[in-house]
């Protein structure tokens, strides 16, 4: 979009917008352009999502503003235009990294009479303990704590000057930091010392964050803050508005644990993107479906069910609901019993969304993970007819993921070891089912 690279420059050369109302009136400029000042149809949380999320990648500018304003704070973390530093942080009384991250007891005086320092330091607030539960190791004890009479080209972090042996995380003794920095004194050294016995009682963050990465990079480096940035959007709104949709439709709730650890699951299992974008579709609840559609042509179409034509179709309906597409996943249901060898009741939760809480083996539970796709791809294609698809049709969508899942393993084996599906039991399935050999 030619218009973003324009807000960019805006945004990496003035991050001094102080609230967001300037850019979500931007951003519904915008939007009302894509949509041709119609109504918008998909939820802007969807579109901005990443494209491999299934999202379509639309800008979002409050989370570009916030990029370009975390590139300014890098600066400050890596304490390397010294010149426009010093310049710019001529009346605070204590260091950069003091500001950055706050001791206990800390106080802030004269930081924020400063325009473009507030509005910078109000995002990284914002930000920062999604960065780092615990200390960061770029931190430097002595630029925090000095008091600009001594500059200095080159600060000590904790990455310098600590170490960690059986007995616990330490500052090195005397002599080894005199060896790295020689302008160290007794008197620092000591200052040092106090620094981390308050740091440390959070602990360090001992592997390297998203943060970490933007400090060593040095181009892109607002195109990955705007990824990791996007990911926390999208994950803390959207992703439980539809788990709690969901959960409504199932009557139960949902262990939002549970849920995060099967979708990881089923993401590590799903590397084709067809598959990956069907359950992203289910889960996001996508589809258009009859309620929606006579929402947005503002009732001049009924909203009667596609496939029974009777009830109302809602998602729920659609999916699971309707008696015509129930009477498919019985179907379904009763076959992945015989293959997998195993009994369970009918239930949404299990079969759309593959929430399971039964026993399988790992095996088994890749296999039903495919199986439950193959049905929710096979329904998708005839979503708006009145067809429900055949078992035929399921059992070729589940021997094309097959063939998929070996091709994959033949290619992947050279990069790393993926336990290897055994396809055995459908086999079996297609041979005394449909006579075929495989
Ligand atoms: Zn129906």
């Amino acid at each position: 979009m030619k218009v973003l690279a324009e807000a960019l420059f805006l945004f990496q050369n003035l991050p001094i917008l102080r609230n967001k109302k300037t850019l979500s009136d931007w951003q519904k400029e915008i939007n009302k352009f894509i949509w041709g000042r119609k109504r918008a149809r998909i939820k802007f949380q969807y579109m901005k999502d990443d494209i491999r999320r299934g999202g379509m990648g639309v800008p979002d500018l409050q989370i570009y503003y916030d990029a370009a304003v975390l590139e300014w704070v890098k600066e400050w973390a890596i304490l390397r235009k010294t010149r426009i530093l010093a310049l710019e942080g001529q009346d605070l009384n204590k260091g950069w990294h003091a500001y950055l991250w706050k001791r206990k007891g800390f106080k802030e005086k004269n930081f924020n009479n400063h325009y473009i320092r507030k509005a910078l330091l109000t995002t990284w607030e914002r930000y920062k303990h999604k960065f780092y539960r615990k200390t960061p190791l770029w931190l430097s004890p002595l630029e925090s704590e000095h008091m600009r009479e001594i500059p200095r080209e080159r600060w000590l972090t904790y990455k310098h000057l600590v170490r960690e042996d059986n007995h616990g995380i330490s500052i090195k003794p005397y002599e080894e930091v005199k060896q790295l920095e020689p302008s160290i004194t007794w008197l620092n050294y000591w200052q040092i010392n106090e620094c981390f016995k308050i740091d440390n009682q959070i602990g360090f963050e001992k592997n390297d964050t998203t943060w970490d990465k933007v400090l060593k990079l040095e181009k892109k480096v607002i195109k990955v803050l705007y990824q990791q940035l996007l990911i926390w959007e999208t994950e803390e709104v959207y992703v439980k508005d539809n788990m709690i949709a969901w959960a409504r439709e199932f009557g139960h709730t949902i262990n939002f644990e549970d849920w995060e650890k099967c979708w990881q699951k089923k993401l590590k299992y799903t590397y084709s993107t067809s598959i990956k974008e069907s359950w992203y579709k289910i889960f996001f609840r996508w589809y258009i479906t009859p309620v929606k559609l006579a929402k947005f042509n503002k009732g001049k179409r009924g909203e009667e069910c596609w496939k029974c034509r009777k009830e109302k179709g809602d998602l729920f309906h659609m999916w699971w609901g309707c008696k015509k597409i129930k009477r498919f996943w019985r179907k379904i249901k009763k076959e992945m019993e015989i293959i997998l060898q195993i009994k369970f009741t009918l239930k949404p939760e299990y079969l759309l969304l593959g929430l399971t809480d039964f026993h399988m083996d790992s095996n088994n539970e890749k296999l039903f993970i495919y199986m439950i796709s193959a049905a929710r791809i096979v329904i998708a294609k005839s979503w708006k007819t009145t067809e429900i698809p055949s078992l035929e049709l399921w059992t070729l969508k589940l021997m094309d993921i097959q063939n998929m899942d070996n091709l994959t393993q033949i290619i992947s084996q050279k990069y790393h070891t993926r336990t290897k599906t055994n396809w055995n039991n459908l086999s079996r399935y297609l041979k005394e089912k449909w006579n075929l050999e495989i």
